[in-house]
């Protein structure tokens, strides 16, 4: 009787996917059933097959229920059929099931040359997996101007960031670096930078830096061996964990897991590249460590690093390589690197062997849907926004005269972000989208300034009745097409100011 026999076996569902898909799975299945891991496959359909029946979401009902059961899940990649559906089966999967971060390690792989062997790659990237532009919240809010709504939120930043945190104590490591655009974006990027900050406070034996995105981006093609963790926001995470893979041989090397409360999901980072399944040529060690991951998250240690260090232990001998690591050498198919890989369970690397990990403790962040309870808050104006052709003082002047008697004024038309009126800056180039900025009339009269953006803080309070008002005359001669309050939350302005707005 086998080790797994004498123990409780852990069903997991196990979705092959498309493409290259059932390949690296069956691969990975039977590296599993040789270490002897305690596991039982209930398998389900996602993906391509799936839309092609005509289900819209890609992912049928019964798969939906074998996740809610076993809470567990491993995955080949999936394909999004081009004509089936708006969204990705994937990104259905993650947000389903709230699995809120993405955890891709890349780490320098031995017999796998890349531009910065033997730098000492080491670092994870864990991405935020739900909110930001990803939510896709989309508008096309004239015929020429689409929007894309970036949602964050203080509960998705504290756990994400806690996460991090968690897995650096986890795995032993130093620093956690959080890359965000919080210089330009202050309400959204920002909120993630300052989560952060005071989450930090509570892990002082880790190093806590923050880094401008685009920097860090910089940073990793040049000194790649600096980071450790790096925490940062869905799109941002998207882009600079793909980045990551290519410092270390690839989409075929990189594993990931999404992360959330009540289930985890474990797959490679790549898709299921059509160009070359059914060969029997893909590269399985990205699902392969993948499932490695998985072992380690139900408690697994012993079989996860056995896997691990079998991967890395074939990859140094150089015993077998897919074609993906590239070189003069006959290349391996799928089901002879596999087998090495089994071959060499119970082995070694000389150099690079799994490091030790603990278990992973996920945060723990209140349900309630209010996270954050201010002291004060009003409301001093709103935002409304116009589709017009008119140039920016013919529409400002129009704005002032429709709403006289309202109670309200007109304090600044922007365009893309861009002050255009008053004083109106003939350089840019405008659109037919006007973010048009209405005060109570005290509030401009009291201080001159605040047309040029001067603190509203201490303004009067617009009431819903005023708004109305301004709408219903703005509305008998433009198009309105969205409308934003404009709020002070314990006494700052929650709003951001246009360029040249001051
Ligand atoms: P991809 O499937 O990742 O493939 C891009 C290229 O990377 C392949 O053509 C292949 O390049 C190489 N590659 C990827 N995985 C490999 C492996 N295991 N072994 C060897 N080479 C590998 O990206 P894509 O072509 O952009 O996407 C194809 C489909 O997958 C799309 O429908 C996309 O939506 C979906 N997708 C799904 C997921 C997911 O399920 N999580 C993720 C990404 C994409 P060569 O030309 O060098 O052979």
């Amino acid at each position: 009787m086998s080790t797994a026999d004498q123990r409780t076996k852990r069903k997991v569902t196990l979705i092959p996917g498309d493409g290259i898909g059932p390949e690296v799975i069956a691969a990975t299945c039977r590296v599993i059933e040789a270490v002897g891991a305690p596991i039982e496959w209930e398998p389900a359909e996602a993906g391509a097959s799936v839309f092609r029946k005509g289900i819209a979401t890609g992912v049928p009902d019964d798969t939906i229920a074998s996740i809610r059961r076993n809470r567990l899940v491993l995955k080949g990649p999936l394909e999004t059929p081009v004509g089936y559906g708006e969204k990705s089966a994937n990104v259905t999967l993650r947000v389903l099931f709230e699995l809120y971060a993405n955890i891709r390690p890349a780490r320098e792989l031995p017999g796998v040359p890349t531009l910065f062997s033997a730098r000492g790659v080491d670092l994870v990237v864990v991405r935020e997996n739900v909110e930001d532009l990803y939510a896709g919240v989309e508008h096309m809010q004239t015929p020429g101007v689409a929007q894309c709504l970036k949602l964050m939120s203080r509960k998705g930043c504290e756990k994400i960031v806690r996460l991090a945190f968690e897995l650096a104590v986890a795995e032993g490591r130093k620093c956690v670096h959080c890359a965000t655009k919080a210089n330009i974006m202050k309400m959204t990027e920002g909120l993630l930078k300052r989560t952060f900050e005071d989450v930090a406070r509570e892990y002082p034996q880790i190093r806590a830096e923050h880094i401008i995105i685009d920097n860090c981006a910089h940073q990793l093609v040049r000194f790649p061996e600096q980071f450790e963790v790096i925490v940062t926001s869905n799109m941002n995470g998207d882009i600079l964990s793909d980045l990551t893979s290519g410092l270390v041989g690839g989409l075929g090397f990189a594993p990931s897991a999404n992360i959330g409360n009540e289930v985890v999901m474990f797959e490679a980072v790549h898709g299921s590249a059509p160009n070359i399944a059914g060969k029997n040529v893909a590269n399985p060690t990205a699902l392969i460590l993948s499932a490695a991951m998985m072992l380690r998250h139900m408690g697994e240690f012993a079989a996860g690093a056995t896997i691990e260090n079998a991967v890395l232990f074939t990859l140094e001998r150089g015993e077998a390589r897919t074609a993906d690591v590239g070189g003069e050498r006959v290349a391996s198919t799928t089901t002879e690197f596999t087998d090495a890989v089994i071959r060499n369970l119970g082995r070694r690397p000389s150099r690079f062997a799994a490091r030790e990990h603990h278990p992973l403790k996920l945060p723990s962040v209140a349900r309630d849907p209010v996270l954050v309870r201010p002291k004060s808050r009003k409301v001093v104006g709103a935002d409304v926004f116009i589709e017009s052709g008119l140039d920016p003082v013919s529409l400002g002047k129009s704005l002032e005269r429709l709403v006289e008697g309202t109670g309200m004024a007109l304090a600044s038309c922007a365009n893309r972000g861009v002050k255009v009126y008053p004083l109106p800056s003939d350089l840019v180039d405008c659109v037919d989208h006007y973010r048009c900025r209405f005060v109570m009339k005290e509030a401009l009269a009291a201080s001159p300034g605040r047309a040029a953006g001067a603190s509203l803080a201490d303004g009067p309070e617009m009431l819903d009745a005023n708004l109305a008002a301004v709408l219903h005359r703005i509305g008998a001669e433009h198009r309105w097409m969205h409308v934003e309050k404009l709020q002070v939350i314990d006494g700052a302005e929650a709003f951001s100011k246009a360029q040249g707005e001051g």
